[in-house]
Formats: structure tokens, sequence, C-alpha cells
């Protein structure tokens, strides 16, 4: 049988229990990764994502972890090593959003924003660095949004952490290459079952739907994969960013 891409290689998905962020750890999974499943409260959740890796074959440790904290993030890249001995694959995929009219934002709303978004992604990508770095081959994929390129009036603490993500990402890109590719990916509107559809959004976009967890998963397997690709941004929004 054809070797599976990931196959020996760790991956770690931050807030990865629910929606866009399980739906990664099972697709990484399913293409052969032994996958860490953070979260932060959900944890009856991220128990079930596990066990659906586990029934797969692959070996998954749920982690608790708050990442916007430095000393958390730090037991959860030590018990990675600990636990497994090598990382090969991060998805900074936590986040928050909400939203707040510019003139009402509290200064407590923008820095909750602006850690949870971005400067996890930082203390991750920092933590990681030296074990990504280990076996000469690791990828970084970093979750940014359409709200990183369009200015949404009452989004703005939104709209900045993710832009920050997406020059993150470039920086990155040249600050740990050769060793480390650094990519993000930007979903448009995501729907998951039982959600309304969001008809606004379908009528502007070119491809005429919202997007589903399992096409930002795809986006983030191909960039995880890619040896020759790095500090890009892939925009997966039915060309919605195009209108
Ligand atoms: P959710 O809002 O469902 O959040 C994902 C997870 O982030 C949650 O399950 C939560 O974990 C985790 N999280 C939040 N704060 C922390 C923290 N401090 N430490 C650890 N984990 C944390 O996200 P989506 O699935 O909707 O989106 C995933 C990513 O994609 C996000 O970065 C989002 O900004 C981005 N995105 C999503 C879009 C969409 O339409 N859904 C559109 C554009 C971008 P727990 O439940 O365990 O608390």
């Amino acid at each position: 049988m054809a070797r599976l891409p990931f196959e020996g290689r760790v991956a770690l998905v931050t807030g990865a229990a629910r929606r866009i962020g399980r739906s990664i750890a099972l697709k990484l999974a399913a293409e052969g990764a032994d996958v860490v499943v953070n979260y932060r409260s959900s944890k009856a959740e991220a128990e079930q994502v596990a066990a659906e890796i586990g029934a797969c074959g692959r070996r998954a440790l749920p982690w608790q972890a708050d990442v916007t904290r430095r000393d958390a993030v730090a037991r959860m890249f030590a018990e990675v090593e600990r636990a497994f001995g090598r990382l090969d694959i991060l998805v900074n995929n936590a986040g928050i959003f909400f939203p707040a009219s510019f003139e009402q934002l509290t200064e407590e709303q923008w820095d909750t924003i602006l850690d949870t978004n971005l400067k996890s992604q930082f203390l991750c990508a920092q933590a990681a660095a030296p074990l990504l770095k280990r076996h000469g081959r690791g990828a970084i994929v970093n979750l940014s949004s359409l709200g990183g390129l369009l200015a949404w009036p009452k989004y703005t603490h939104y709209c900045v952490s993710k832009a920050g993500v997406i020059m993150l990402t470039r920086c990155l890109a040249r600050a740990l290459a050769p060793e480390i590719t650094v990519n993000s990916v930007a979903p448009g509107t995501i729907r998951f079952p039982g959600e309304p559809a969001d008809e606004e959004y379908i009528r502007r976009a070119p491809l005429r739907r919202t997007g589903t967890a399992e096409d930002i998963a795809g986006a983030v397997v191909f960039l995880a994969q890619s040896e020759f690709i790095t500090g890009q941004v892939v925009v997966v929004d039915g060309g919605r960013a195009l209108t």
C-alpha cells in the first residue's frame, strides 16, 4: 500500500476540539499524522476528536492549554517532546471573533483579541521552532481570515489581529527558513451544520456558496505538505475577496 504523506510525522493543532480545528486535525490524521489536539475549554470534544483519530490507527494526545500564556505553551511543547520526541507540523488555528463598534471597543476587548488571535501564534511558533527544525523540515500554517485583507468597520480589532497574522507569516517565513515553511490560510465565511445560510455572502461570492471546514482543512494540508511554498496566504473564500 502507498505510504501516506504524513506517516511517522507529528502535528499539533491549536483549538482543535471543534469546527475548523477539528476538521484540520482529522484531515492530518487521515493523511497519516499523529496529532496533538489542543483545546482550552472543550475537553469532551477534544477527547472525542482524539478517539476518532485513534480509531483510524493514529496516535492522538488531547492537551489543555491556553495558548495566550507563555508558561502553558511551554508546558505543551515540552509534553509533545516527551510523548512523541518530534514535531513536524504546527497549525495555529485557535481564535476568537466578535463585533464591536470602534467607539465602544474596550481596551480589554482589544487585548483579548490580539492575544488570542496573534500573540498565541507568536508564542506557539517560537516554542515549536526548535522541535520543528530538529529533523530538518517543518511546517507552520497560521489561520488568518478574509478580515485580515478587508476592512470591516464593526471588526477593527479582529481585522487588525488577522492582518498581523499575515505579516507574522511573512516575517517567520524568512526568520525560520530554510528548515521551516510558514504559510497562512485565510478563510472566508465557513458554515457549520445548523447555522443559517449567509445569503449576502453567497450572492457576492463568485462561486456562490460559503465554505466548509473541509475546504479549509484541504488547504492547510496542501501547505503543510508543500516543500517549495513559504510566506504565502492562500485565500479560501469562493472568490469573495475579489468582489
Ligand atoms: P472557533 O471560534 O470555533 O474557535 C476555535 C477554537 O479556538 C475554540 O474551540 C477554542 O477552544 C479555541 N481557543 C480560543 N481561545 C483559545 C485559547 N486562548 N487557547 C486555546 N484555544 C483557544 O473558530 P473557527 O473554527 O470558527 O475558526 C478557526 C480559525 O479560523 C480561527 O482562527 C478563525 O479566526 C479563523 N476563521 C474562521 C472563519 C469562520 O467562518 N469560522 C472565517 C475566517 C477565519 P475551546 O473550545 O477548547 O475553548
